[in-house]
C-alpha cells in the first residue's frame, strides 16, 4: 500500500471544515486592516532562501526540499530549485521584481498556503505545513519604518487569534536590533561564552563558534543557568532602536493588547531587525509557537533591491488549528435537512425540492428512493442533519411535507413555500 511521505498527511473533513472557517475569518480580518492577498510560487531559485533566510540558519542548511532542475532545451540552463520553506523571501523578491515600491505607497500583503522543510516530524512539526502570513513593506517615505507599524501588526494579531476563537495566546516580544548592534551582542555572547562552553551541550560548542545568539535557543535543561547568566540583547541596543522597541510597547500598551518581554527569544531567520515576536499557547508542548514574527529593515537590499523596510509573520496553520481543537473549538458547519424520498420514482421529486432549498440556502443532503424509512433516518443521523424532510408519494402531490426534527422528534407538516424559512429558522 503506498502511504502519504513522511512528515506529510492528509486533512480530512470534518478537520477541513475547521481549516476553512478559520481562513475565512482570517480573510475578513485581513479586508478589514486593508491587506490584500499576494501568492507566490510554491519554488523558487535556490539562492532566493540562501540569500533571504541565511546562508548559516537550520532552514538552509539542513532542512530545504532542493533539487537540480535540468533544462530540457539545450538553451535552458540547469537551476537549483527549493520547495518553499517560508514565504517572506518569496513576497519580497515579487515587491524587487514587479517593482511594487514604485507605487510609494505601503505594501499590505497576505498569504495562505504551503511551505516544507525536512524536519523530524512530530506533533506540530510536519514536513509540508500550512502558513497565515502578513506583510507591510514599503519606502521609509510611506512610514514603513514607523514603529507604529509593528504595533499595527501585533495589534491585528490579537485580534485575529480573539476572532478565530482562540484564548489562552501569550504575546512574546524582544528586540533583536540593528545589524551593528546584533554584531556587538554576538562578540559581548562569543566572550563571555570562552570561559563555560566547554560544559555546554555540542550544538552549543557548536554555535558559539558559528553564531552565538543562537545559543540562547538551546533547549537543553543542563545548559540553561549558563545562559541566564549571559548579557542581555537590551543591553547592547544603540539609541534609535532602543526608542524604536519602547515606542512600540507604549502603542501596545495604549491599545491595551498584552505582551512579555522574553530576552531569549531569537528567531530562527537572519533577516530579522529590530522588533521580533511569537505568539505561544499551552497547550501545543514542546512546538509552542502557533506564530512568529518580526522586523526585516534590510531584507530587500540583501535581495539586490531598494531600501524597503517591513514587518511580517506567519502563522503555523497546523499549529493554530491544534490549539483550537485543544480548546474545544470545532467548526460550525451543520446540515439544516436531510430529504428522504420514500418509494420508486420520487428522486426525481427530492432532487427538485433539494434545488429549491440549496439555492435558497439551505445546506441540504439527499437520499435515495430505495431507502426505507429507517435507513434513511440512520442515513439523516449519521449526516448530523437538524431535519429530516419525507419526499412520498402524497408529499409531491400536496406540496407539503413531513418534516421532522431530529434531536427532538417533533413533526410537522410543512407547505412548499415554507419550507426555506423553516428548516432555517
Ligand atoms: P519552531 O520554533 O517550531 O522551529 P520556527 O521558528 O522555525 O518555529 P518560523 O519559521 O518563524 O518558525 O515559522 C512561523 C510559524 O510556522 C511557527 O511559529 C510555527 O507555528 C510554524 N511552523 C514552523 N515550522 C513548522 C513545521 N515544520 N510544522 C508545522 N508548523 C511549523
Ligand atoms: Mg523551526
Amino acid at each position: 500500500m503506498i502511504k502519504a511521505v513522511r512528515g506529510t498527511r492528509d486533512l480530512l473533513p470534518p478537520d477541513t471544515d475547521l481549516w476553512n472557517q478559520v481562513e475565512e475569518k482570517v480573510r475578513d480580518v485581513f479586508a478589514r486592516y486593508n491587506f490584500h492577498e499576494i501568492r507566490t510560487p510554491v519554488f523558487e531559485d535556490t539562492s532566493l532562501f540562501a540569500r533571504g533566510v541565511g546562508e548559516d540558519t537550520d532552514i538552509v542548511t539542513k532542512e530545504m526540499f532542493t533539487w537540480e532542475d535540468k533544462g530540457k532545451a539545450a538553451s535552458e540552463k540547469s537551476q537549483s530549485l527549493t520547495l518553499r520553506p517560508e514565504n517572506t523571501a518569496g513576497v519580497v523578491r515579487a515587491y524587487i521584481e514587479h517593482g511594487l515600491d514604485k507605487k510609494g505607497t505601503l505594501q499590505k500583503l497576505y498569504y495562505i498556503g504551503p511551505q516544507f522543510r525536512r524536519e523530524r516530524p512530530q506533533k506540530g512539526r510536519y514536513r509540508q505545513f500550512y502558513q497565515i502570513g502578513a506583510e507591510i513593506i514599503g519606502p521609509p517615505s510611506a512610514g514603513s519604518e514607523s514603529p507604529a507599524r509593528d504595533a499595527e501588526v501585533l495589534e491585528m494579531l490579537a485580534t485575529l487569534l480573539d476572532e478565530v476563537g482562540l484564548r489562552g495566546w501569550q504575546l512574546q516580544l524582544n528586540s533583536v536590533g540593528c545589524t551593528e548592534d546584533r554584531a556587538r551582542y554576538n562578540e559581548a555572547l562569543r566572550e563571555a561564552l570562552k570561559p563555560v562552553v566547554h560544559q555546554m551541550c555540542a550544538d552549543c560548542q557548536r554555535r558559539a563558534e558559528t553564531n552565538p545568539l543562537r545559543v540562547l535557543d538551546c533547549k537543553v535543561p543542563e545548559d540553561q543557568p549558563i545562559i541566564e547568566k549571559l548579557p542581555k540583547m537590551s543591553q547592547y541596543l544603540d539609541e534609535p532602536c532602543r526608542e524604536h522597541f519602547s515606542a512600540v510597547r507604549s502603542m501596545l500598551d495604549a491599545v491595551g493588547v498584552p505582551y512579555t518581554i522574553n530576552e531569549r527569544m531569537v528567531r530562527g531567520l537572519d533577516y530579522y531587525t529590530r522588533t521580533t515576536f511569537e505568539f505561544t499557547h499551552g497547550d501545543l508542548g514542546a512546538q509552542s509557537a502557533v506564530l512568529g514574527g518580526g522586523r526585516y529593515d534590510g531584507l530587500s537590499e540583501s535581495l539586490d533591491g531598494p531600501k524597503a523596510p517591513g514587518i511580517g509573520f506567519a502563522i503555523g496553520e497546523d499549529r493554530l488549528i491544534l490549539a483550537l481543537q485543544a480548546e474545544g473549538v470545532s467548526s460550525k458547519e451543520k446540515l439544516d435537512a436531510y430529504i428522504a424520498p420514500l418509494g420508486a420514482g420520487m428522486n426525481q421529486h427530492a432532487l427538485k425540492l433539494a434545488r429549491e432549498l440549496r439555492r435558497a440556502g439551505v445546506t441540504a443532503d439527499i437520499g435515495d428512493e430505495t431507502f426505507r424509512l429507517k435507513k434513511s433516518f440512520e442515513a439523516a443521523e449519521k449526516a448530523g442533519a437538524k431535519y429530516i424532510v419525507i419526499v412520498g408519494e402524497n408529499e409531491a402531490a400536496s406540496d407539503e411535507f413531513a418534516v421532522k426534527e431530529l434531536a427532538t422528534g417533533k413533526q410537522e407538516q410543512v407547505a412548499r413555500a415554507e419550507l426555506v424559512g423553516y428548516l432555517r429558522h
